[in-house]
């Protein structure tokens, strides 16, 4: 079969590409920019023309994805924008929702062979945040807050911003699809993961343009920004990359997977607990809070992964895993 990946030059996106062609997939990506297409062409020159990528400029508009979706059997859809610099919400939530709108809408229209889209969600539409309690989340939890909170407009933080994106794309693919039930030819899939580290393969040319959440890791496990309180009062929930590429390539192997919204989290963190296993693999790097008792780690955020054990059969990376191969990757690039 044949898949389209939206977004495909992103850190996600390549892992997804590279794990979809080597189970046998064609693949088609889309990149918003001509000049993200050599490198692409370059890393996976030997699927010859397995691989190819096509410009769609502006995935908000409508029809952007009519000749994208013409021969392909499924959809990975990533694209979306993914930081917390935002001054509007309409910065972050425009381009998430028309975008995933205009996916589904080429889908229907022009994606006679379509049989499965994956929309690249996030826990960011489960969780409420909230820093003063332990939460649990599972996939039967929306984050309403954040869309409440972007009411606010300007006034609204970035965080929520970005959170209320995912919430409201995430929805709006479900409702796209259930309106549109008996005239589409494909179900749905959501795969919902917390923050995402492990090594890249897309185009970095310094650490300062890596992604979000690779950033975040680079500058507290490398850098050593955050101050002993954070350390260990930051909590969240991680995957590792390369996991989120296999739970995105088991969505569309899986017929159980169709319907289903799927968290894909390895587990929950507080910065130290990278910190500590970056120190113990290289001396040279910060040993941060080195009274740290991991027994006694207040983790304030917990998700539910059993339904990606037993729909996707999804192994996870453990953070020590993730964490030196990250490392790994930094140094050899002299990051370090
Ligand atoms: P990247 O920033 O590496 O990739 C984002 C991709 O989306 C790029 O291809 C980018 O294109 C494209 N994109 C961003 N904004 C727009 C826009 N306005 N119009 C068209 N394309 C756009 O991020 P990730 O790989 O981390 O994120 C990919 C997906 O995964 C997103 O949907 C994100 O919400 C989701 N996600 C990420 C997590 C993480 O921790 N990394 C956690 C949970 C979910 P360009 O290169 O041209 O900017």
């Amino acid at each position: 079969g044949k898949v389209l990946v939206t977004g495909c030059n992103g850190y996600i996106a390549v892992w997804v590409v590279k794990s979809l062609l080597e189970e046998g997939f064609a693949v088609r990506g889309t990149v918003r920019r001509e000049s993200a297409i050599p490198y692409l062409k370059e890393l996976f020159s030997q699927y010859g023309d397995k691989f190819e990528v096509v410009v769609v400029p502006d995935i908000t508009k409508e029809h952007a994805f009519d000749e994208a979706v013409k021969g392909v059997d499924a959809i990975e859809h990533t694209a979306s924008p993914f930081h917390f610099k935002a001054s509007h919400p309409s910065e972050m939530v425009d381009p998430a929702v028309a975008g995933t709108l205009s996916v589904l809408k080429s889908a229907l229209r022009h994606g006679a062979a379509v049989r499965r889209v994956v929309v690249t969600s996030s826990v960011a539409a489960v969780l409420t945040p909230d820093p003063e309690h332990v939460r649990h989340f599972s996939e039967a939890d929306w984050n309403e807050h954040s869309v409440r909170e972007i009411e606010k407009g300007s006034a609204a933080s970035p965080g929520d911003m970005y959170l209320a994106s995912k919430t409201l794309a995430e929805r709006a693919a479900w409702q796209f699809v259930a309106e549109n039930k008996g005239a589409v030819g494909f179900d749905l899939v959501t795969i919902c993961p917390p923050y995402v580290y492990g090594p890249f393969l897309h185009e970095v040319k310094n650490p300062e343009s890596l992604n979000t959440s690779a950033l975040e890791f680079f500058n507290s496990v490398v850098k050593g920004d955050k101050t002993k309180e954070q350390l260990t009062t930051i909590s969240g929930a991680w995957v590792d990359v390369r996991d989120v590429a296999t739970a995105h390539v088991r969505a569309l192997q899986k017929e159980a997977a169709g319907g289903e919204r799927i968290i894909t989290s390895a587990g929950s963190w507080v910065w130290q607990d990278f910190v500590s296993v970056g120190h113990k693999l290289d001396a040279s790097l910060p040993a941060g809070d080195e009274s740290y008792d991991p027994s006694k780690a207040r983790y304030m955020a917990f998700f539910d992964n059993s339904k990606s054990k037993r729909v996707l059969d999804l192994e996870y990376h453990t953070l020590e895993e993730c964490t030196e191969d990250s490392l790994a990757q930094f140094k050899q690039l002299g990051w370090y």
